[in-house]
């Protein structure tokens, strides 16, 4: 408990250096100007391309360029020497899917620190281990777990609070309590959506509460949903890119484990390309740490196959979906 607190405090005092206020020459007016452009705090501005920045926020780029420079020089934007970049490593850890067959396809479990990717059609699975995901960060480590609280951010209204009851009490935890560990939010567009991931920190560091798992279900379809066409591809992927910035940084900071959905287009005959590729295309292809295709076998029984993993083998892994939630077959 003490070293708990230790932390947050730690996290806090992290995130006072991080303010924006604390850029010489920014004041409050400015800083407010940023954040309501979503440029939350240092780091954002100091890696943002001038322009953009100034497109953005609509502040001059004369002003901007000073801003930017001030902020590279207050952060520490150095390397990372590698013996550091293994201590972060250490700081790892995992969330068992329920599946022993599933965990040892990516290692072990959804991972801190990285985004976890699920993606097939309709009916695979991916809601499922969502919501066994938010169970299981609860259990204890010696389960499978972290001890923590989840966050779910839902698009499709796919978040059944009853049904995470049933597979909390499958797992032995009390489904009221178990319910009370999940804050999920609605998520009505794709800016919504981004401005909620944007105040996870918040909700750790403020409200005290101890998130190590963040779903998203699902991470495309409002943006796929606002932003139809052809023509409008470049903009979707720049929302798209800006969106899994703040994810990754999210996850990297405050030792987060990020589960996405995805859907796979389910008209080949409209689009080009092959039909089980996911929504999303090269950008999201090289965020996901982990992206696993989902699809349908016999009765409960369900395939996943991991793909493109930057240590892992490509392999699959047979597992269930049954009324306790997610198992081996
Ligand atoms: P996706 O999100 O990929 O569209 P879901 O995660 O919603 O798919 O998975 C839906 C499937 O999960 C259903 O087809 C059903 O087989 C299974 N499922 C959902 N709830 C239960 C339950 N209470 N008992 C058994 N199986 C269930
Ligand atoms: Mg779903």
């Amino acid at each position: 408990m003490a070293e708990e607190k230790e932390k947050r405090k730690e996290l806090e005092e992290e995130n006072v250096k991080d303010e924006l206020e604390n850029i010489p020459g920014v004041g409050e007016k400015l800083a407010e100007q940023l954040r309501e452009c979503g440029y939350n705090d240092l780091m954002a501005v100091a890696v943002t391309p001038s322009g953009q920045l100034a497109d953005d926020t609509g502040i001059g780029e004369a002003t901007i360029r000073k801003i930017i420079a001030a902020a590279r020089s207050q952060l520490k934007m150095a390397f990372t020497d590698a013996a550091e970049l293994l201590d972060r490593r250490k700081s790892v850890k995992r969330i068992t899917t329920g599946s022993k067959e599933l965990d040892k396809l990516i290692g072990g479990g959804v991972e801190t620190q990285s985004i976890t990717e699920t993606f097939g059609e309709f009916g695979t699975g991916k809601t499922q281990i969502g919501l066994q995901l938010v169970v299981n960060v609860q259990l204890p480590p010696e389960k499978g777990g972290l001890d923590s609280y989840a966050a779910f951010i839902d698009t499709e209204n796919t978040f059944r609070p009853k049904r995470v009851q049933q597979i909390a009490k499958a797992v032995g935890l009390d489904e009221k309590e178990a319910l009370k560990r999940i804050k999920v939010a609605r998520a009505y567009s794709s800016d919504h959506q981004i401005l909620l991931a944007e105040k996870i920190p918040d909700l750790i560091t403020k409200e005290e509460v101890p998130i190590k798992l963040l779903v998203i279900d699902s991470l495309m379809g409002l943006l796929r949903a606002e932003y139809i066409g052809r023509g409008t591809l470049a903009a979707r992927q720049q929302k798209l890119n800006k969106y899994l910035h703040v994810l990754q940084r999210l996850s990297d900071r405050y030792n987060l484990a990020i589960y996405v959905t995805n859907q796979v287009m389910s008209r080949p005959d409209v689009f080009f390309g092959d039909p089980t590729k996911a929504i999303g295309g090269h950008i999201l292809g090289h965020a996901a740490t982990y992206r696993i295709y989902l699809r349908k076998s016999k009765g409960s029984k369900r395939i996943a196959r991991l793909i493109d993993s930057p240590c892992l083998p490509e392999g699959e892994a047979i597992f269930a979906i049954t009324e306790k939630g997610i198992e081996d077959a």
